[in-house]
């Protein structure tokens, strides 16, 4: 299905179906970051609608044509009250209508490096991750962060899936997986997912900005940052610790925990270069 083609309440890139049978509506984002493309294999997925309703959203299609994360701004870091301007901001203000008519609403999302499918919930998620075989969950960075993520602009059940890497197969498969394993669960569509494992649980407690744009972190920090979470082999730094370095000098650890998505690229230096977590296991 070519989603660029459907509208829905005059929204384009929008698809939705409602059953004759009343339920929950469950809507899905995807590409809010168009160079993370891998949520769109949903669209391959055949949908017979039991009850309930529907909506898949191409949330920055126009970033997708561009081959970029975003265009004017980052959707994840939305300016308070959407108040701003481009074009980013403008779709997110589109959409608004659609996040708040929804019971549940899933972002998906993949990463640059190797990781397992990881739930970010922004509100009353964390139980699915277990129903979903979501292996990881990380709390609290919708908190701590700056700017608002898409996802919190929803007022039902809200979060986002890192399905896997950029560019695989695999997270293909993943963000299919899921996606059924969701409509499954709550009924709109024939079956029942297959539990996983109880998911390891990272509590994000702080952040860190770089101070300069020549600020790299230490390669032994990047190195599979995000595939050793379950086993608790990610990066572990200790506070006062060097992390980074850059043109102002050595950049130290401000508390002690795991390293979590520490940025690879000069970064922007509002937001945050990495995260600090505590494990739950
Ligand atoms: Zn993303």
């Amino acid at each position: 299905m070519n989603i660029l083609t459907q509208r829905h309440m005059g929204i384009p890139a929008v698809w939705h179906r409602t059953s004759s049978q009343p339920g929950p509506h469950v809507c899905v984002g995807m590409a809010t970051h168009g160079n993370e493309t891998e949520g769109l294999a949903v669209l391959e997925e055949p949908v017979a609608l039991l009850k309930g309703s529907l909506t898949l959203i191409l949330c920055n299609p126009e970033a997708v044509a561009a081959g970029q994360r975003y265009l004017d701004s980052d959707m994840n870091r939305l300016p308070e009250g959407l108040n701003g301007s481009g074009r980013e901001v403008a779709r997110a203000q589109e959409l608004l209508p659609l996040l708040q008519a929804a019971d549940v609403f899933v972002d998906l999302h993949s990463t640059p490096g190797p990781t397992e499918p990881m739930l970010i919930p922004v509100e009353g998620a964390p139980p699915l991750a277990q129903a979903l075989d979501i292996p990881l969950v990380i709390e609290g960075i919708t908190e701590l962060q700056t700017g608002t993520p898409l996802a919190a602009l929803a007022t039902g059940t809200r979060f986002g899936v890192e399905v896997g890497q950029q560019g695989t197969e695999e997270g293909r498969k993943t963000a299919r997986r899921i996606f059924r394993a969701l409509l499954q669960h709550h009924g709109l569509i024939e079956g029942t997912p297959e539990p996983g494992p109880a998911p390891v649980t990272y509590r994000v407690t702080g952040s860190i900005h770089f101070e300069d744009p020549t600020c790299k972190f230490l390669p032994r920090l990047l190195a599979g940052s995000l595939a050793g979470l379950r086993k608790g082999t990610a990066p572990w730094v200790e506070k006062g610790e060097v992390v980074a370095y850059g043109d102002l000098g050595a950049l130290v650890a401000p508390e002690t925990g795991y390293l979590l998505f520490p940025r690879r690229e000069p970064s922007n230096l509002k937001t945050e270069a990495a995260f600090f977590a505590s494990r739950e296991a």
